[in-house]
């Protein structure tokens, strides 16, 4: 076999593929619409595949008919995702195996802390290492947690730039099955994205300290690390983000052009005077073809001020 044939046959071009994963904790509203907006013309504008994942593992913080909601509105929106809808609610044995993997290869410990006694030990809410060498005598297993290193993590995101910060004393041992039996969030995600085979993370600045984590597991599970793009967060007149909490309103689906209008605009590409408020698969079809991530704007977040909505 001659070098060339040996590269053509062992090259392989991995295709892009990008994901949006909300929580049902409520309905779409303003900012989740960014961030699935943005992580549906970055796949798109790249010819890539864009999947849809429920995050449906926390039970307490959901909302009754939200999952269907928002695909009702990511429908209305013409956001039209490849495949099947892949719903944490029935991954278990995925996380279940990977937690195995973690405990047998000693990444992770049991440990009997509650939030209170590591305010107590640790004087924060970092988690001050209390039984990473063992239950203290007579303590009984509550959580199981994940075992960081004294070292800085590492990576640059593309619109954020690099973002650093020490694991153990900045972000600390963190729990991958919590107190009430329930897989982590920062689990469940990184086992999704590696079984999905997700190649780019397109979501909100929100996330941007959950990936120093996030990535430690993909290493600790023998994973490949996606890239990441950390898109600007929208948040209301008090720099919070918008959530059920803070009564963000559902995004207006019978009348879509307007508010996907807004939603362009905002991650800096607002559609031509003749496509504003236009049709969906109008103005997405725009989009894609005029996205560039270089224009979306670099700040963690931009205030929509009652705007968007
Ligand atoms: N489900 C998470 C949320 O709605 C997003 C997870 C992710 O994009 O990694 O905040």
């Amino acid at each position: 076999m001659s070098a060339d044939q040996y590269f053509t046959t062992t090259v392989k071009h991995v295709p892009y593929r990008g994901r949006f994963a909300p929580s049902p904790t409520g309905p779409l509203h303003f900012g989740s619409l960014v961030t699935a907006l943005g992580s549906y013309l970055e796949a798109r504008s790249q010819q890539g595949e864009w999947l849809l994942r429920m995050e449906d593992i926390d039970p307490p913080r959901e909302q009754t008919g939200a999952a269907d909601a928002i695909l009702r509105a990511l429908e209305a929106y013409h956001l039209n995702w490849d495949g099947v809808v892949l719903y944490q609610s029935l991954r278990h044995a995925a996380y279940e195996t990977a937690l195995t993997q973690l405990i047998e290869n000693h990444h992770s410990f049991a440990c009997s802390c509650s939030r209170k006694t590591i305010a107590v030990n640790g004087g924060g809410h970092i988690y001050p290492g209390t039984c990473r060498d063992g239950l203290p005598p007579g303590e009984t297993p509550r959580t199981v947690r994940v075992r960081v290193p004294n070292k800085d993590e590492i990576f640059t995101d593309a619109l954020q730039g690099q973002v650093k910060s020490n694991l153990q004393t900045e972000v600390g041992d963190f729990v991958v099955r919590r107190a009430d039996g329930l897989y982590a969030y920062h689990l469940a995600v990184v086992v999704d994205d590696a079984q999905q085979g997700i190649t780019d993370i397109v979501r909100g600045t929100d996330l941007l300290g959950s990936t120093l984590p996030q990535r430690y597991l993909q290493r600790c599970l023998g994973y490949s690390h996606p890239q990441y793009s950390h898109l600007p967060l929208a948040v209301n007149q008090h720099g919070q983000k918008l959530s059920k909490q803070n009564f963000a309103t559902a995004i207006d689906i019978r009348h879509p052009g307007p508010t996907l209008s807004k939603a362009l605009a905002f991650l800096g590409h607002p559609p031509p005077a003749e496509l504003q408020g236009a049709d969906p698969a109008l103005l997405l079809n725009w989009a894609t073809a005029h996205w560039d991530m270089q224009n979306v704007p670099r700040t963690a977040s931009i205030c929509i001020d009652g705007e968007g909505k």
